[in-house]
Order: C-alpha cells, then sequence, then structure tokens
C-alpha cells in the first residue's frame, strides 16, 4: 500500500457489521490488500473500539441490533476521540433518504450492499488519501501555529521591551538616534523629530537631517566629540549643542551617545539620545544675565563693566594710540526728588535716564548703572579725544528735555566726571575712581557740570577727604582754641568789646585760621556745633573778664548759617548767658552780609527772635557782598563793620573812601553805631576818627591773641595805640 497514492502502510480500517459472512469476507480482502483489519458486529463495541483503536476508516453497516449505523455514526463525531475517522457506510438501502442521513450523521460516503469490493476499495482509497493529506495538513497547521505562536510571543517580548524604553525615553522626554554606521542609516525616533518641531512621516533617516541643523559654533564640538569615541578615546559622547528648530529659533540640547562594537573593536553602530535643555539653559542664562545686570534699568552693573574696562584696559596696552573715555555721571539733586515725589517715580526716573543715555552713544559703548543714581558710560575706541566733549554736551542735552512722570514734569542734570587714557592705566579700579574723582568736582561746580579728571584734582581730593576726617574728629576732642581781638572805642579810646576768632590746634599742622576749615566745616554741616562751641567759650571767658573786673566788656561772636538755622538757638544762647550770669547785652552776633543772603527769611526770622531776647547784631563784612540795604530795616541792628578791604584802601583809593564815608553816615542816620576793621596804620586810623567812626579794629590795635594774651593785654594800659598821636 505504501505505493499508493496518498495511503500510509498498514491503514487500519474497522468494518462494523452484523452479519458474520459479511465480515469474514470482507476481513480477508482488506487484509490480502495490505489493511490492518479491524471488526465489530454491534455499534457499541464499535465505538468503543474506534476510540480505543483510532482506525484510519470506519465501514459501517446501517442496520444493525442495538444502536443502528446513522446512530453509531452520529456518535463518534460526537466524540471528540473519534470525530476525524472518515465513516462510510454500507447499506442494501438505496434510497436516496438514507443516503441523506447518512450523509447528516456524518458519513463521507455511502456503498451499496452487496458490496462490489474494487469499488469500495476505490473509495476508501481515496477517503484515507483525504484524510492523510488532511492529517498532514493539521500537523504542518499546528507547527505553523506553534512556530506563530512563538514568533508571537517573541514580538510581544520584544515589543514590551521596546516600549518600556520608548515610555522610559518619553518620560524622560529624550529623543532617540541610532546610527547604522555600515550603511549609513540613522534612526530618529519620534520624539527626536518632534523636538525638532517635525512630525513623524518628516525627515529623512539621514545624517544630513541632524548635522546641517547644529549651530555653526557647537558643529565642531559635536564632531569631535563623536570622533573621539569613536576612536575608542572617551566612555561615551557627551556634548551640549544649539539645533535648528523648524520654527527657525535653536534650541539647545544635550547630545548623549554610545558605539556598538565588533569582535575588533570596530564601532559599527551609534545610538543614543538628546534631551532638549532649553529651559535649563535660559534659567543659567537668566542667572548669569542677572548677576551681571542691574534689576531696575537691566543696564551692565558694576561687575560686568568691570569685567569689560579690563578688558578695554588691556586692548589699549597692546594697541597703539589707542582711546578710551569713562564718563561717571551723579545724577543732581536726586534725593530731593525721591524724598518729594516717592521711590517709584524716582525709580521709573532712573529707568528713563538709562533710556536717554543709551540714546546719547554708539551701541558699542557701554552704558552701566553702579548704583542709587550713579551711572557709568565707558565710551570705547574713540577717534578723537574731542569727541568726549561732544558726548558729553549731547548728554546734558538729553536729559535737560523734561520728563513726566506721574503728572510731574521733572527736570534733570547730571554732574559728569571723565577720566580718559591720555594717562595710561593699569587697572580698572584706578580709571573708575579718577573718573568719580572728576564727577566730585563737577559736583562741587555746579549743576549740570562736567570736568575732565587730573591728577593734581585726585591729590587734592585725598586730601580733602583726609581733612574732613580730621576736622570731625576736632569736634569731637574740642581741638578749637578761641582768640580775641580787641575792638576800641574811638571816642573813649577805650577797649569796648573783643571779637572771638576761631582757631584750631591741628594736631599735625599746628594753629590754623578759620579760612582754611570754616567753609568745609559748612559742606559738612559742623558749623552749627563749631559756633556754638566758640559761643559757650566766649561768653565762659567774658564772664571770667567780668568778674576781673572788665564789667562793660562785651563779646562779638560769628554767626554762620548753620547756626542761625538752630531751631532753639534763642533758647541756647539764653542758657549760656545765663549759666554765666551774663546779660544779653554783653553779646554782640556777627552776621556777614552773605551770610545773612544765604536763606534770607529765615534768617531774618531768626535774627528777629534773638534782637527780642535783647541780643545785639551787627552786620559784618558790610558792603563786600550783595547790598542787604532792603533788609537793613527790617533787622534788629546795633552796628555795621565797614569791610576790611574799604579800610586798606585809605589814602590810597579815594572812591573807597567816599564807600566808607557814606557807610557811616548811613549807619549813624539809622541810628547805627560803625566799626571799622582791619585797621592796620595811623592814617586809616586818623581817616576814621575824622569821619567819626565809632569804633575800630585792627592790627594796629591789636591781633587776635589767646585768652592769656588777651587778659595781659586788658591789664595793660589802653591807650597803647594812641602812641604818636
Ligand atoms: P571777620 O569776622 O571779618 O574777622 C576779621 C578777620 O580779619 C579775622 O580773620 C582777623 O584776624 C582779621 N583781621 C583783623 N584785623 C586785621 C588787620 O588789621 N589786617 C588784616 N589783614 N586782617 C585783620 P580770621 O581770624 O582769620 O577770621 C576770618 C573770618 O572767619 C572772620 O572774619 C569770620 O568771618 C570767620 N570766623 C572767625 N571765627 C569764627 C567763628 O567762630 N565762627 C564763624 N562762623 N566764623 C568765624
Ligand atoms: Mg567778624
Ligand atoms: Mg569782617
Amino acid at each position: 500500500m505504501s505505493d499508493n497514492d496518498g495511503t500510509k502502510p498498514q491503514d487500519t480500517i474497522l468494518v462494523v457489521d452484523d452479519t458474520s459472512t459479511n465480515l469474514t469476507l470482507l476481513f480477508n480482502r482488506f487484509t490480502q490488500a495490505g489493511f490492518k483489519v479491524l471488526v465489530s458486529q454491534d455499534g457499541e463495541t464499535a465505538l468503543r473500539q474506534a476510540a480505543y483503536a483510532q482506525p484510519d476508516i470506519i465501514l459501517l453497516d446501517v442496520m444493525m441490533p442495538g444502536i443502528d449505523g446513522f446512530e453509531t455514526c452520529r456518535r463518534l463525531k460526537e466524540n471528540e476521540e473519534t470525530y476525524t475517522i472518515p465513516v462510510i457506510f454500507m447499506t442494501a438501502l438505496a434510497d436516496i433518504d438514507s443516503k441523506m442521513a447518512g450523509f447528516e450523521a456524518g458519513g463521507v460516503d455511502y456503498v451499496a450492499k452487496p458490496i462490489d469490493f474494487q469499488e469500495i476499495l476505490a473509495r476508501i482509497k481515496t477517503h484515507l488519501m483525504i484524510r492523510n493529506l488532511q492529517k498532514s495538513l493539521e500537523a504542518q497547521n499546528l507547527q505553523l501555529e506553534q512556530e506563530i505562536n512563538e514568533r508571537k510571543q517573541i514580538e510581544a517580548a520584544l515589543r514590551q521591551s521596546e516600549e518600556r524604553y520608548a515610555l522610559a525615553a518619553r518620560g524622560a522626554n529624550d529623543g532617540l538616534w541610532d546610527w547604522d554606521l555600515r550603511n549609513d542609516y540613522i534612526y530618529f525616533s519620534p520624539r527626536w523629530k518632534n523636538m525638532l518641531g517635525y512630525s513623524e512621516a518628516e525627515l529623512q533617516p539621514k545624517i544630513s537631517e541632524w548635522f546641517e541643523r547644529i549651530h555653526s559654533d557647537d558643529a565642531e564640538q559635536l564632531h569631535q566629540q563623536i570622533e573621539l569615541h569613536l576612536a575608542g578615546k572617551t566612555a561615551n559622547i557627551q556634548c551640549e549643542y544649539r539645533i535648528l528648530h523648524k520654527n527657525q529659533s535653536y534650541y539647545w540640547m544635550l547630545c548623549r551617545g554610545l558605539a556598538v562594537r565588533d569582535s575588533e573593536d570596530n564601532a559599527y553602530r551609534i545610538a543614543g539620545s538628546q534631551t532638549d535643555i532649553s529651559g535649563q539653559k535660559s534659567a543659567e542664562e537668566k542667572l548669569r544675565h542677572d548677576a551681571l545686570h542691574d534689576t531696575l534699568t537691566g543696564l551692565p552693573n558694576r561687575a560686568m563693566l568691570m569685567h569689560h574696562l579690563e578688558n578695554v584696559i588691556q586692548r589699549a596696552k597692546e594697541t597703539p594710540n589707542y582711546l578710551f573715555a569713562m564718563f561717571f555721571l551723579d545724577l543732581d539733586n536726586f534725593k530731593l526728588i525721591n524724598d518729594t515725589f516717592g521711590h517709584p517715580v524716582g525709580d521709573e526716573l532712573l529707568a528713563t535716564v538709562s533710556h536717554r543715555l543709551q540714546e546719547c552713544v554708539r551701541p558699542s559703548d557701554m552704558v552701566a548703572r553702579l548704583g542709587g543714581d550713579e551711572f557709568v558710560i565707558l565710551l570705547d575706541n574713540i577717534h578723537d579725544i574731542s569727541h568726549v566733549a561732544g558726548v558729553s554736551s549731547r548728554i546734558q542735552k538729553r536729559l535737560a528735555d523734561p520728563i513726566e512722570l506721574n503728572n510731574h514734569q521733572l527736570f534733570v542734570t547730571v554732574s559728569i566726571g571723565i577720566a580718559t587714557n591720555q594717562k595710561p592705566y593699569q587697572q580698572a579700579e584706578d580709571v573708575l575712581r579718577d573718573a568719580d574723582t572728576a564727577m566730585y568736582q563737577a559736583k562741587a561746580a555746579g549743576r549740570g557740570q562736567h570736568i575732565v579728571f587730573d591728577s593734581a584734582q585726585h591729590v587734592n581730593l585725598v586730601n580733602r577727604i583726609r581733612f574732613e576726617g580730621q576736622l570731625r574728629q576736632a569736634v569731637e576732642n574740642e581741638e578749637f582754641v578761641v582768640f580775641y581781638q580787641p575792638i576800641i572805642n574811638l571816642e573813649t579810646q577805650e577797649i569796648i568789646r573783643v571779637e572771638a576768632l576761631i582757631r584750631w590746634q591741628h594736631p599735625e599742622r599746628g594753629l590754623l585760621t578759620p579760612d582754611t576749615f570754616l567753609g568745609i566745616a559748612e559742606e559738612i554741616e559742623l558749623i552749627a556745633d563749631i559756633d556754638q562751641w566758640v559761643l559757650k567759650y566766649s561768653c565762659l571767658q567774658s564772664a571770667l573778664w567780668h568778674a576781673q573786673g572788665y564789667t562793660q566788656l562785651q563779646v562779638a561772636v560769628n554767626m554762620s548759617v548753620g547756626l542761625l538755622q538752630q531751631p532753639q538757638l534763642r533758647h541756647t544762647i539764653i542758657d549760656i548767658l545765663d549759666q554765666n550770669k551774663l546779660p544779653a547785652t554783653v553779646l554782640n552776633l556777627e552776621v556777614s552780609e552773605n551770610t545773612l543772603l544765604k536763606d534770607v527769611d529765615a534768617n531774618l526770622k531768626s535774627l528777629n527772635n534773638l534782637g527780642e531776647a535783647g541780643i545785639h547784631i551787627s552786620i559784618d563784612d558790610f558792603g563786600a557782598g550783595y547790598s542787604s540795604l532792603v533788609h537793613l530795616k527790617k533787622l534788629p541792628l546795633s552796628g555795621l563793620k565797614i569791610d576790611q578791604l574799604f579800610v586798606q584802601n585809605i589814602g590810597e583809593n579815594e572812591k573807597d573812601e567816599a564807600i566808607i564815608i557814606s557807610i557811616i553816615d548811613l549807619a549813624h542816620r539809622l541810628k547805627l553805631t560803625v566799626i571799622a576793621e582791619g585797621v592796620e596804620n595811623k592814617g586809616q586810623l586818623a581817616f576814621l576818627r575824622k569821619h567819626k567812626c565809632n569804633y575800630v579794629q585792627g592790627y594796629l590795635i591789636g591781633k587776635p591773641m589767646s585768652t592769656e594774651e588777651m587778659t595781659v593785654y586788658l591789664a595793660q594800659k589802653p591807650y597803647r595805640y594812641m602812641a604818636g598821636k
């Protein structure tokens, strides 16, 4: 049977028939035909046998005792173990209904009795062939199914791991790339493309899609990193670069990568990730920016200025004729604006000023804010030093335009100190210091000035600062002494008064006269303290002289605006007089014309207040300052002191003489006494006597002297100055 088509050697056939003769006949014939033949005589037995022996085909009689062939077939088909076995019915019934019943019961074929053996053999062979084919097909299917299953499992596992990786990558927000070096093919993950603004379908798997988008400043670095790693010189690739997004702006990325190598250690594949670090970069950038810029105006701050300045100084050292200039600017009266309108307005003003300053210079020049109302401009690479003054006046002009803030119209001027490298500089600090020094000088020169630094100024400034410190110290340590200069009555020739004149016993420079320190004391607001100290000591000394018998002796004390504007001045003076048991009339306060005019209304008020207390007041240096004639009638005056400039010209300048005569006349008409100061010679004295000047003071009568000298002087004959009369 092995040679026939489709059947396999020793196919097993189960023949079921209740008729023994048929069974025997078929058994013999099929056995001869090479089959293994099983037989059974009823349906029940056949069912068990089929399940047990698994025949390849069943030949089933229809009409049997017990269950018939149809029922047997039905049960075979219901049984899992037997349902695939083909069943051929044998029956004498030839009608169509039984055929149908057979097929419905699950049979594959039908042969009529009496059996034509050749026919049945052919049919059996056909069905066996079909069955075997089916079986092998099933086997193949099974294998295929198994293979498919296995593959599915692998794919699932793979997918799972890929998904896991993709998920991780997506979680880390990284894009992935995988570059096959052998085929020069590169895979970009959807996220990688998405980071650059492209969809999954866009961008070719070509390396150029990546490299050509890298910022030109960063490309070299990336290529180097890749080369080094491929050459095995680095453990991995790690590099930050800017890459062009579809929206045409650059994004910062961190790229990491690792090569895969063959057995000979040659890299054939290289893969990695790309992380968007733009946020981190811009945070870093902001930090860096904030560290180097002023928050209010956004201008570079001191740190950035100094860094830039150092570079400029270096360039100046290396380049012949390289010129730069530093402007140190300080707004005039900014404090006043801040105090009057409040800090928000002050801040806005600074912001406006910063814009205007930037408008006045080239983009390559740096405008910086040092803090408060201090700005610095660094003019770099100037072709002609004369431009500097031009820039300065441009700034003043631009700032002079009124600034509208909060319904206020503000006017700003600025004091500018300028340092240029015409004097070579080594250090940034020195440039700033010199510009600052010049600014300080500009401030002193008045509003809206600019001054170019020269080294003498610097020395002055250093000295000045030192001197101020010493002066403060002097007030604290009471390093002052009062000198006294006699004033005599020309008619009676008696000393009627002494003028208290301050001296400073300077620790290094010896005795200093007031012109060397009072101006500074006024500027740094120490003058009121000093004057009060003089007032106190000269009253104390007067009390002592009174006690010694000079009971009519008056004391003249010079007054500054600072003292005049002390709120409790009248009270303070009355206190001092009371403590020394002196009447108010002992004191004669001298106020120079210029002092009076510094704040006329307030001074008039203060002096009237003192006058009401019975204190005498004289105008000092009369005629030397701006005329105060208009105020004469408003003041409780007792005298006028003719300025020594006129007195010294007696006998030399007729006009001065005329002025003196007029002053004396004016004073007398106003019922004031007249004192001439600076009398140095007898000619002057004679002139004054002739024109009925009341009192005189000057070196001829007596120089300013110490307490001890004055005490001796008082005790001596008071007519010495008359010698030679
Ligand atoms: P002053 O009040 O006009 O004082 C007269 C100045 O002329 C004094 O200078 C005095 O030494 C000087 N003098 C007097 N006689 C002659 C003379 O014959 N020839 C010349 N060439 N000069 C003479 P001093 O002591 O240097 O004081 C200068 C100024 O300083 C004073 O001018 C006064 O305005 C001010 N001063 C002095 N002491 C004080 C003080 O305690 N407080 C205030 N606020 N100012 C004072
Ligand atoms: Mg005086
Ligand atoms: Mg005077």
